[in-house]
């Protein structure tokens, strides 16, 4: 048991299921890995301690004020880096 970032669980699976709507010029692993990156940075932590299958059914069960932020974010996020992927 440890505790872990609720909100990056949210962040992932919110992004698995939007990528083909954020319309990245690039979704390799290590844009998608920057879009988590920054969109994390920009959302409040979760902090829970629980064990990680038990983590996808709460994510599932977050908000929708709170999905709606992370969407924003993701969004935003996906903007910075299709314009400035951190490869070449
Ligand atoms: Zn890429």
């Amino acid at each position: 048991m440890k505790v872990i970032n609720l909100m990056e669980s949210v962040v992932e699976m919110v992004l698995e299921k939007q990528i083909d709507f954020l319309q990245m010029n690039c979704t390799c692993d290590q844009c998608k890995n920057d879009v988590l990156a920054l969109a994390l940075n920009a959302l409040p932590t979760r902090y829970v301690s629980t064990m990680r299958g038990h983590t996808i059914q709460r994510a599932k069960l977050m908000d929708e004020q709170t999905l709606a932020d992370v969407l924003r974010e993701i969004s935003k996020a996906a903007v910075i880096v299709s314009a400035k992927p951190s490869h070449d």
